[in-house]
């Protein structure tokens, strides 16, 4: 299977950084745009240490207003507008999210070339990019509106270039014409209409990344088939009743949207620093519920 989307955890602490775990951040690039999913303090330097450029970030999703998943934006759009690697960014976020980062930015002498866009959302569509469509979906938080994010591409059908070469299409641009949809003539005079070198609809990849938010069961209509679910887990299983209160969920509720939601694999991620000596437990805790689960950690790399 090929790669779609290629992960790095930046930030994979709750609420405050510790020595092996800076606040939340998770950058995702796919094809040619990366953009970060929240952007707690010290995250620009994380993608340095990530040996991350910051050529072709254009998005930033930002799931609530809570300071360790939003702090590090004055530091980065300021090193962005001065350095210039791309000509515009979109920061995206519920209205109190935009105005907490209008005012952070307020104090960055603005950069003719660069444009910053600060673009509230609700849920549902908030961007596209080719073949990729990114959705928010609210989550159960201490705020008014928190979000977390599908990013869902579209079914897709494979060019069959040796029944194309049979049917005598040239090696050119004319296959890109029936990648798109369009028939044509061959050389020899033979009509191939795209249907005939398309393979089955097959569905793109999903991946789901579910921010802090307590559980409630309709996470796993969410993340339903996703190839890849990253889930809060603040807490382990003695301190559920803490996670319920906090808004936030168990390593076990979020093995739980795993296995009902029928991903194909499960990251760890926003780890309260009370278990910094013993962290192995979310592991112990989740897996018997959900196997294919794995504990995020800082510059932790996926290929989904
Ligand atoms: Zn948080
Ligand atoms: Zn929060």
């Amino acid at each position: 299977m090929s790669t779609t989307f290629r992960i790095t955890f930046l930030g994979t602490s709750a609420a405050v950084p510790t020595v092996r775990r800076n606040v939340s951040a998770t950058l995702v690039a796919y094809q040619d745009l990366k953009w970060l999913i929240d952007c707690g303090e010290g995250t620009q330097r994380q993608m340095l240490r990530a040996n991350l450029g910051f050529k072709n970030l254009t998005r930033i999703v930002l799931s609530h207003e809570h300071l360790d998943h939003i702090l590090g934006m004055g530091g980065l759009l300021a090193t962005m507008n001065m350095l210039q690697p791309v000509d515009e960014v979109v920061v995206y976020g519920n209205p109190t999210v935009i105005e907490r980062v209008r005012q952070m930015t307020s104090y960055i002498g603005r950069s003719a070339q660069y444009h910053l866009h600060l673009q509230p959302i609700d849920a549902g569509l908030v961007f596209t990019h080719r073949q990729l469509e990114c959705y928010a979906f609210p989550t159960l938080h201490r705020v008014k509106h928190s979000y977390g994010f599908v990013f869902q591409e579209k079914p897709r059908r494979r060019f069959l270039a040796e029944v194309a070469t049979a049917l005598g299409v040239p090696n050119g641009p004319e296959r890109r014409l029936l990648l798109a949809g369009t028939s044509l003539q061959t050389p020899s005079g033979r009509l191939v209409h795209p249907d005939e070198v398309l393979g089955a609809e097959e569905p793109g990849k999903k991946l789901v990344y579910i921010s802090d938010s307590a559980y409630f069961p309709e996470l796993s209509t969410v993340a339903a088939g996703a190839d890849c679910l990253i889930s809060e887990a603040t807490f382990l299983h003695a301190d559920a009743t803490l996670a319920a209160e906090a808004g936030h969920m168990t390593a076990v509720q979020a093995a739980m949207v795993a296995r009902d939601a029928g991903v194909k694999m499960l990251y760890l991620n926003h780890i309260s620093q009370r278990y910094a000596q013993c962290e192995s437990l979310l592991l112990e805790e989740a897996r018997p519920i959900f196997a294919n689960t794995h504990l995020a950690h800082d510059f932790d790399a996926i290929e989904v």
